[in-house]
């Protein structure tokens, strides 16, 4: 693996960072505490091309491989993870998996559109029942001539109240677990289909997180995504790289926690002088510095092994078990290094805290990741 940029690479992040500190830093305070970021800046994300980003240009994207992806998402999550969550869902688990599983219809229909961020994507898959224990939903869809008509409930749902388009998991058929799963895209205003914000989430609060109501949504087969019996494999391989995307998210929350932190133990003075020079003030700068250059390595292995063809789904789970797990305890270490003010929100580490302590939750919580990475290391299920 080559660890130096290309030069392509070096300028697509070039231009991440300069537009994250100029559009996203500046209002991430704010939007969190509005309850919502201006949608205006998703618009920004398309023309940029960063929501196009490893889809062929031919289907509306911008091309780049999946470590350009990498360095946008996580500068994405050094300005604010509300803001690298619409582009992790709507690009990375519904644009890639249109791309890969979809028809020229559906590919037609959907790509250019998601990719110049004039339409967003949801990933409809938690339900109120089925959280970790995913293949076992009870979403149900049931044929009627040619169409399908579904009926259930989804919770949890990222960008759900935002989203033109639904990528949702339901039980098509009789087997049990896994195999009877197909996909489906749903346009968001098919009737039957209700959405409804989450509100008093810990972090993520500039982001729509929504339950979907299911009842009696029509869609033609033509919106079955992948082949039928078939969906859970379509979840699957979207989550896998889904959580690359996550992993370096959360390394753009460990720089940002790093950034502040060295920041303030140089500006803040104790016994005096600056607490940078006490030892135990280093260690948790050290600390933090140390998490993030693992979790990035982590994070850039997977996208080199997807560009070069190799198997990375235990990688992903590894990167995004570690990456996770570091934003919570970088923001932490931060938090410490300012002392009473990271407890109040003038300062940033507190909102990098609340907003970090998801990523060990969702798109597979750690303990989940632990039993994948145990099993590929086994050969033995434990769940
Ligand atoms: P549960 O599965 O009930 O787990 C509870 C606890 O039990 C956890 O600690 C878990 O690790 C542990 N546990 C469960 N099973 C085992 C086991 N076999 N062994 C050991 N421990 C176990 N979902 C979507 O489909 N689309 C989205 O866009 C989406 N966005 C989200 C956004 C937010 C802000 C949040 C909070 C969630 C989102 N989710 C989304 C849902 C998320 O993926 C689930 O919350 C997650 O999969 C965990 O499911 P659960 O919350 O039901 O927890």
């Amino acid at each position: 693996m080559d660890l130096e940029l290309s030069e392509e690479q070096a300028a697509v992040r070039q231009v991440a960072r300069e537009f994250v500190d100029r559009e996203i830093v500046p209002n991430a305070g704010r939007w969190d505490r509005e309850g919502s970021i201006d949608l205006a800046v998703v618009r920004q994300l398309g023309k940029l091309g960063f929501l196009g980003l490893t889809i062929d240009e031919v289907d509306g994207g911008s091309g780049g491989d999946h470590l350009a992806y990498c360095l946008v998402t996580e500068e994405l999550g050094r300005g604010d993870s509300a803001v690298r969550g619409v582009l992790s869902v709507s690009l990375g688990l519904v644009a890639k998996s249109i791309a890969a599983w979809g028809s020229e219809q559906q590919r037609q229909e959907w790509l250019p559109r998601l990719c110049a961020g004039e339409a967003l994507g949801c990933f409809g898959l938690t339900e109120p029942g089925t959280g970790s224990d995913a293949a076992n939903l009870a979403t149900r869809a049931r044929r009627d001539g040619g169409d399908w008509v579904i009926d259930g409930a989804k919770t949890f749902i990222t960008n759900g109240t935002w989203a033109d388009v639904v990528l949702l998991f339901a039980r098509s058929g009789d087997e049990p677990g896994h195999r009877g799963i197909s996909a489906f895209l749903v346009p968001a205003d098919t009737p039957g289909l209700e959405r409804r914000e989450i509100h008093g989430k810990l972090g993520l609060r500039g982001q729509a997180t929504a339950e979907l109501a299911l009842d009696g949504v029509r869609v033609p087969d033509s919106a079955r995504l992948g082949p039928e019996g078939k969906g859970f494999k379509v979840a699957m391989s979207a989550l896998a790289k889904g959580r690359m995307s996550v992993a370096a998210g959360c390394v753009g929350i460990a720089q940002a926690c790093l950034e502040a932190a060295v920041g303030y133990a140089g500006r803040r003075e104790q016994f005096g002088g600056p607490i940078a020079r006490h030892q135990l003030v280093q260690e948790l700068l050290s600390d933090i510095a140390v998490d993030v250059s693992a979790a990035r390595l982590l994070t850039w292995q997977v996208a080199d092994h997807v560009d070069r063809g190799l198997p990375f789904a235990t990688e992903s789970s590894v990167a995004k078990l570690f990456a996770s797990e570091a934003a919570v305890r970088a923001a932490n270490n931060a938090l410490q290094v300012f002392g009473g003010y990271g407890y109040v929100d003038e300062f940033p580490v507190g909102k990098l805290l609340r907003d970090a302590r998801v990523m060990t939750l969702y798109e597979g919580t750690s303990q989940i990741h632990k039993l994948l990475i145990g099993r590929a290391l086994t050969g033995v299920a434990a769940f």
